[in-house]
């Protein structure tokens, strides 16, 4: 029998892969879901009790200190250190119950600031990343080299993914320290609200790649179960379907029925102006995946955050 565990469960990208295995529940699978009121991986005690606990064979660690752009830049120091933290746990702990496949998560905002595009799996330690997100970052950065250091003495089977800009249900919605989609839903909710207009913090020019947390939920489920390189894999959509963060706005506004007036303030910063990801290797292994079409997907979002405004994070 295969436990999975999974970290970070109840976070946008962990409720995700609980629903995605809820539509079709395997039958030699069982899929545990851990949340910080379960256990803190920041501290090596209570980690251990839920290793004791659920005995998983495999673990997919999404837990993590995530934000925006915004709160990056001001707490650089916890967002290496609480990564870290959980990270050293999480390995420790999968050598000593002798776990058999460990997938952690690393984030194409953790590339070099200075690299060619698009980035590819190859480019993560070629120089250093953004100065918005070094604790970030750099903490990101060592899940992939200790992943390495483990296959090379030990000979265990831990790899990583490296999703792009991640939206859907379940995410952080708090203007100040979440990620721009949710985030700008949130802006725009409170604009309609209001009558004020719809700022948009940046020039609205960045272009990014966005993947709908079901999408890829689906993608890492898969990762769990047929994925044996230790070296990571990029989960993004196709470079085509990158989006500037204008588009994204006029996404929003169209699946709020928002008619105001949109802003864009470009006194705020744009942080990377693009960091277009190649998903050549995710197509090589799986080359039929449909993602859900972008507006669609938005859609979705925006319609579960304001159905479920009074208890979603923000
Ligand atoms: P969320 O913030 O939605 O979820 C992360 C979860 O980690 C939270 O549910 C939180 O639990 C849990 N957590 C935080 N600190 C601790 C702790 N000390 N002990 C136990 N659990 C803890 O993040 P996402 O789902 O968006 O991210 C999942 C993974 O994907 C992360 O590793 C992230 O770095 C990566 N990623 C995310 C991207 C994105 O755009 N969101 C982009 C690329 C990569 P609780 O809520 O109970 O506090």
């Amino acid at each position: 029998m295969t436990t999975v565990l999974v970290t970070g469960g109840g976070g946008l990208v962990g409720k995700a892969v609980q629903e995605v295995i809820a539509q079709s529940p395997p039958a030699n699978e069982a899929w545990v879901f851990a949340t910080s009121k379960d256990a803190d991986l920041t501290n090596y005690e209570s980690a251990k009790a839920l290793f004791q606990r659920h005995k998983p064979t495999h673990v997919l660690h999404l837990a993590a200190r995530v934000g925006g752009l915004f709160s990056n830049m001001k707490y650089k120091v916890e967002f290496w250190r609480d990564n870290i933290s959980m990270q050293e746990n999480i390995f420790r702990l999968c050598k000593e119950f002798e776990v058999a496949k460990l997938v952690s998560c690393l984030s194409t905002c953790v590339f070099p600031d200075k690299t060619t595009y698009p980035i590819d799996e190859t480019m993560i330690h070629n120089g250093p990343p953004h100065n918005s997100n070094l604790g970030y970052a750099y903490a990101k950065r060592m899940v992939d080299v200790v992943n390495h250091l483990h296959n090379e003495q030990y000979g265990c089977m831990y790899t990583s993914v490296v999703p792009t800009n991640i939206f859907g249900k379940h995410d952080n919605f708090s203007i100040d320290d979440g990620h721009v989609i949710p985030g700008l839903i949130h802006k725009c909710y409170n604009a309609m609200n209001s009558g004020q207009p719809f700022v948009v913090w940046g020039s609205g020019k960045p272009l990014r790649q966005f993947i709908f947390s079901k999408d890829l939920a689906a993608l890492m489920i898969w990762v769990v179960r047929h994925y044996q390189e230790v070296d990571p894999i990029i989960l993004s959509v196709d470079e085509a379907s990158e989006v500037t963060i204008e588009q994204v706005a006029r996404s929003i506004c169209a699946a709020m029925g928002f008619q105001g007036e949109l802003v864009l303030d470009s006194s705020k910063a744009d942080g990377q102006l693009k960091k277009t990801a190649s998903n050549a290797k995710l197509r090589r292994y799986l080359p039929d995946f449909q993602f859900t079409p972008f507006d669609e997907a938005v859609k979705e979002t925006v319609e579960w955050f304001k159905a479920n405004y009074a208890t979603v994070r923000k």
